[in-house]
This record gives C-alpha cells, structure tokens and sequence, in this order.
C-alpha cells in the first residue's frame, strides 16, 4: 500500500473527527503533521498578497524614524496600523521596482521571472490585444510549486490572459459587453497549477465584485472586494470547506483590486476607512512638491487614502487568522503591489506605465519568522525576481526554470550578507501597441522606451515609432531630486551618461530585449 496514501488517509480522518469535536464545542489541537512526498516539515507556506496600484510610501510606518533614516521621501499621510506592525517582523524594502509598471506585465514577470516579451504578457490584456496573454508553455512559480507538491490557490484579480468568447455561464460570448472586452474568465487549462480558483480578469466596481469560482461557477458579491477576498482567503486557511489536502504545504496568492481607481466617491470605499481623511485639506493630504493640486484627480486623494487603509485593514485580518491557525512560524509572507500610483504627480493623470519613482516603486515586505531577521534593505529587486526568489526561500533553488531571467535574492536576505554579483540597476520598460490586422487587433508590440534606475539616477530614452530614433530623454539625480522635478540635460553628465548607458546595455542583452536584439538607439548604446 503506498504510505502516502496511507498517512493521507488517517490524516483526513482525524481532521474529520477533529471537525466533528469542534461542532460540539471541543477544541483539538492536531498531534500529528502529516505531509506527502517529497514534502518535508521544513517546506514553508507563502502568502503573497498584492493590492493593485499601491503606492511605495503609502504605508504609514515610513513616518517613523526606524524606517524614515532609510529613505529620501515624505511618507503619505495614511492609516496602516497592521503594516506597522507586520513591517516590524519583516524584511522591508526602500526600492523594490515594478519594471514595466502596468498591471499584466508585472503580473507576467511575478509568476514566471521573465521579463514582459518573454512571459507573453507585453501590454495590458484585452481583447484587442491577441499578441498580449501569458504564455501557455512558460513555467509559472505556481507549476513549480504544484509539482512539487503544494496546493496553489488564486483569490483576486488575474488579469493575464486574452479574452476569448468562453463564458461558462453563456458559451460562445465573452464574459462582459464592453468594446474591447477586458474581464476575462480563465478555464482550468489555463490556470499554471493554481488548484483552488477564486479569479476574474479584470473588474473595477471595489463594492460589487465577481469571481469565478474553481469549477467555472460565478459569483456576485455586494461587498467591499478586499473584505471578501480576505473572507475566502481566511476559509482556505482555515481550509473550513476542505479547500485544499491539509497535509501538503500551500502556495496562495491574493490579489486585491483596490487601490487601483476607481476612487471617486463612497460608492468605491468604505465610510469607516474614508472617514480617517475626510476632514483633511488637499494640502494636507498631498504633501509633495511635485504635486498640482489644481488637477481634477486631487480629489481623489482621500479615497485613495481610503482604499490603503481598508487594504490594511484586511490585510490585518489575514494576518491575524494566520497566527490563530498556528501557521504563522512556517509561513512565508509577502506584502506587495503590481505598480505605483503617481497621484497627481508631475501634471500626470496617469497613475503608471510611466518611468516616475512614485509609478515604479512598490511596497516589498516579506516576512519568514525564524529565517528572515527583519531589517531594512534598499536592495533593487524587481519584478522577475520575486519567482526566483520565493523558490530559493522555500528550498526550491535546483527547480527555478532555466529560462527565469530574474535575480534569487535568498541567499542574501537568508545570510544577510550581500552577495557580490546583487543587481544594482534595474531595466525601465514601456511597450505600446504595434501593427493592427483588418480586425483592428494588436499583432505586434513596439517598444517604446527603456531605461534604468538605480539607487541614484533614472535614465529613460523614448523613441519615434515611425523612424525609432531619439525622441525623449529624461534624466534625473534621485538622490538630491526625489521628486524629478528637474530633468537635467544629459550632455552636461557625460561620465554618468556613459557610465548609465554602459549598463542599460548590459541589462537590455542580458534580458534579450527588443532594442538589444535590433540595436535600437546604437549611436547612444554600444550593444
Ligand atoms: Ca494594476
């Protein structure tokens, strides 16, 4: 008989008994952890719970001085009391960066460590967009960690794949009306190893949310989607309607919509969390100087300010089940966003998909008690590196695909010391709709602009999408201009542009780039 089995079986039948004890009102804590093949004791759980469109220095620890020494930025003016304290008991990043800031590229990169063009995942999904879908043949950290025996479970938004007329509920349409269609459904074909399915593509109502459900049922809820999303989550924890084999370690990704817009009235957020920042001035909520507070977004401010702290707030909740269910010591934690939100930066209303800090940095806080000594680090990890890190922390290093350009940082953040070959650079990526068939669909990409940041200087060149020469520069000194206020003229730094454009070659070939493999701007970048 296979022992395995076995060991499940008995395993099944105690937590069964163990259900049946805790309806009469008797509480058991299990003896006995039982775990399949290849599945140790030391194997820990992650969590990596991302909220969409969060700003970096939306959280309001970084007003105080333990964490404020580390970097060179006011902190907004938010509530986030369990951020606080879960930034305390982690590993906090200052300049983790979303490269290509939109949210199915960075989506992309985070499941399968490969930069937008090699994940499939180029510009943001939609029906339009045929040449924008993660591929079906990469290899996500969901079907590493599947195989090799861990249950997979998505909450949330998705938003990689391109909408085809599948709806299970009306076969042969798609699942919205709008032109082009956005939302879309995953079939189970499509979903990388991910075993327990709670998704949609994409969907901007926060207070009626929907999802399709592992089987293909959907689901409207009239809810606030962070507090639902947290509901089914802490079920799956508490694997309360046997979600998912207790004896196997999990992998479970929870992907909020808010603070992503929209964020416009009491209609988006809730009143408790829009309550905390109601009174305040514009003045006193947008606190930068690269702010104009005469755009019709300032508005917004308060309500987006909302969404953090009800993002908090059930984030707290997750946490806080968590550590009920003992599961806290071999858990790996990770608290992160998709992309920044300029919030009425630099006269922009466009929250990402631009080279800003405030579009680029992302929150990055990971927490594994008993391996991870909490500290803060301002190491550049970037968005493909997220795969190849999490699989190095979970024991995983021989199984990180071939074909993962990012970066393992575990061994650093494990030993606490700094590895000599760590990146101190990271590539700048925006891609813009190519060539258009008959239809009107997307078939190509064209890839606009690329550039570096580094913990001192952003430097993006945009070119021409007729004649792809130079048509943009933007140079900044991040350190003594924070808030890019001051693009200076790169002709006035030769040795820093040299030195700049000496390793965003580097980067570009390493990543096999577009503009490395046709050369773009050779007369600025010796490939
Ligand atoms: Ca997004």
């Amino acid at each position: 008989m296979n022992c395995n089995k076995e060991k499940y079986r008995i395993a099944m039948k105690i937590n069964k008994m163990v259900k049946q004890l805790s309806c009469l009102g008797i509480s058991i804590v299990p003896f006995i952890q039982c775990h399949g093949q290849n599945n140790p004791v030391s194997q820990p759980n992650i969590i990596y719970i991302f909220p969409d469109q969060m700003r970096n220095c939306a959280m309001e620890f970084w007003h105080n001085e333990h964490f404020s020494k580390f970097i060179n930025f006011t902190a907004d003016p938010v509530k986030t009391p369990n951020l606080n304290r879960f930034a305390e008991e982690s590993i906090v990043f200052t300049s983790a960066m979303s490269n290509c800031p939109l949210s199915t590229p960075h989506r992309g990169s985070l499941l399968t460590g490969m930069y937008p063009h090699k994940s499939g995942a180029m510009l943001n999904c939609n029906s339009d967009r045929p040449i924008s879908s993660l591929r079906d043949d990469v290899v996500s950290i969901s079907d590493v960690l599947r195989n090799n025996g861990y249950e997979c479970a998505y909450i949330g938004k998705y938003h990689l794949d391109f909408p085809t007329p599948n709806d299970p509920q009306n076969p042969g349409h798609y699942v919205e009306n709008r032109d082009p269609v956005w939302d879309a459904y995953t079939p189970p074909e499509k979903r990388h190893g991910f075993n327990f399915w709670y998704s949609y593509g994409t969907f901007d109502e926060h207070k009626h949310p929907h999802y399709w459900d592992t089987e293909g049922n959907r689901h409207d809820i009239n809810e606030y989607s962070p507090k639902h999303e947290a509901d089914v989550a802490i079920a799956y924890l508490e694997n309360k309607n046997n979600e998912r084999d207790a004896t196997k370690p999990f992998f479970l990704v929870i992907s909020m919509n808010p603070p992503h817009s929209p964020y416009h009235s009491l209609n988006d957020c809730r009143e408790e969390d829009y309550k905390l920042y109601k009174d305040k001035s514009l003045q006193e909520l947008l606190v930068r100087p690269n702010v104009d507070l005469t755009m019709e977004k300032a508005k917004c401010a308060p309500f987006y300010f909302a969404h953090v702290t009800g993002v908090d707030k059930e984030f707290g909740r997750i946490l806080e089940a968590v550590k009920e269910l003992d599961l806290d010591k071999n858990t790996i934690i990770v608290f992160s966003s998709d992309h920044g939100e300029t919030l009425c930066s630099h006269g922009t209303s466009d929250p990402k998909n631009l080279p800003y800090t405030e579009a680029m940095n992302v929150p990055f806080l990971i927490r594994y008690p008993g391996k991870l000594i909490p500290r803060t680090v301002n190491y550049l990890l970037s968005s493909p590196d997220i795969m190849p890190t999490l699989l190095g922390l979970s024991g995983f290093k021989k199984q990180i695909p071939q074909d993962v350009q990012g970066y393992d940082f575990s061994e650093t953040l494990l030993t606490n010391k700094v590895k000599n070959d760590i990146p101190n650079s990271v590539l700048y990526i925006k891609n813009i709709d190519g060539d258009k068939n008959e239809e009107g669909k997307v078939i190509s990409y064209f890839p606009v602009s690329r550039g570096i940041k580094t913990l001192k200087y952003t430097l993006v060149l945009t070119i021409n999408k007729k004649t792809k020469a130079l048509e943009e520069v933007l140079f900044f000194d991040d350190e003594k201009d924070p808030y890019q206020m001051n693009n200076l003229d790169w002709n006035d730094f030769p040795q820093e542009r040299k030195m700049l454009l000496s390793e965003l070659s580097g980067l570009l070939k390493k990543a096999d780039d577009p503009w490395f493999r046709e050369r773009i701007l050779n007369e600025f970048i010796s490939y």
